[in-house]
């Protein structure tokens, strides 16, 4: 079966540590790319409300045949559904919409500081937690400070924070705090969406050193700093060669090499300022 090793959440769950993300994948191709990945081996798909493919990731995990218990499914409430009853109607929707009766991580996908409604929509999250209808919750693109207020105001510190994350943007502060309160840090934009960071010189020589892919030694990097990943492709090869990562390590040399591409830079929106609903 799947060779991924899997992390123990704070709440005792375990989840994949490498799964397939599915943003800007249209609906009508999320059926056909999700079941390239579960026939690679990958066991956890990452999805949201947002990305308008919930229906087409359900119909390839129904048509997989793999057992439900074998399958770690994540799913987003988008922005705009922030509040406490509204939180629980997008649910519903999602959870229709998947075809499924329970997701594995439902995550608040931007904290939006300018709504100020988190507190209360996590208070939902919290009971859909209890009803057993989430085997964890947590959050996305949560900032320290909205972290603090959140574990403060709440009783269930989030399992997961899934943030932008990948050696031009390696998160230090985050993934400190993390450690500390227990969150596991899952990586968005694991490959820095494939653009420049692939081609950086430091990145092609680590590649060639153990005869592997940019995309791969990239990978190796994070789950060797403990991170989960969620890499994303349409194309068939590029789906195996993204799980294709746990038979090689990278060194210490190697390990440095990376630590010196951090230069804070950020290729999606700044989580304090995000307001888009
Ligand atoms: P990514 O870093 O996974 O890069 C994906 C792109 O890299 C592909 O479109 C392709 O162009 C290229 N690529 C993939 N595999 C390759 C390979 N082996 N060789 C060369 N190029 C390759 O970027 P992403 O899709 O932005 O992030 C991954 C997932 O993270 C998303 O699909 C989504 O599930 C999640 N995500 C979450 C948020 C959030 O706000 N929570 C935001 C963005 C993404």
């Amino acid at each position: 079966m799947s060779k991924v090793p899997s992390l123990i959440l704070n709440n005792g769950v375990s989840m994949p540590q490498l799964g397939f993300g599915v943003w800007q994948v249209p609906d009508d191709e999320a059926a056909s790319a999700v079941g390239t990945a579960l026939e690679a081996g990958y066991r956890s798909v990452d999805t949201a409300a947002v990305y308008e493919n919930e229906r087409g990731t359900g119909q390839a995990i129904a048509s997989s045949g793999i057992p439900r218990e074998e399958l770690f499914v994540t799913t987003k409430l988008w922005n705009s559904e922030q509040g406490h009853d509204s939180t629980l109607r997008a649910f519903d929707a999602s959870l229709e919409r998947l075809g499924l009766d329970y997701v594995d991580l439902y995550l608040v996908h931007w904290p939006v500081p300018a709504l100020d409604a988190y507190v209360d929509t996590y208070k939902a999250f919290e009971k859909i937690l209890a009803d057993g209808r989430a085997r964890a919750i947590g959050v996305s693109n949560f900032l320290p400070e909205h972290l603090e207020r959140l574990i403060d105001a709440t009783s269930v510190v989030p399992a997961v924070n899934q943030i932008e994350l990948h050696p031009q943007l390696a998160q230090a502060d985050s993934r400190a705090f993390h450690a500390r309160h227990e969150i596991a840090t899952e990586a968005w934009s694991p490959l820095g969406q494939g653009k420049g960071l692939l081609e950086v010189p430091a990145v092609a020589a680590i590649a060639r050193k153990h005869g592997r892919s940019p995309a791969q030694v990239v990978l190796r990097w994070h789950l060797q700093l403990g991170n989960v990943v969620i890499p994303k492709s349409v194309t068939p090869s590029r789906i195996r060669e993204n799980i294709d990562v746990f038979d090689f390590e990278l060194d210490a040399e190697d390990m440095a090499a990376f630590a010196a591409l951090d230069e804070g830079k950020r290729l999606g929106p700044d989580p304090a300022e995000f307001d888009v609903r």
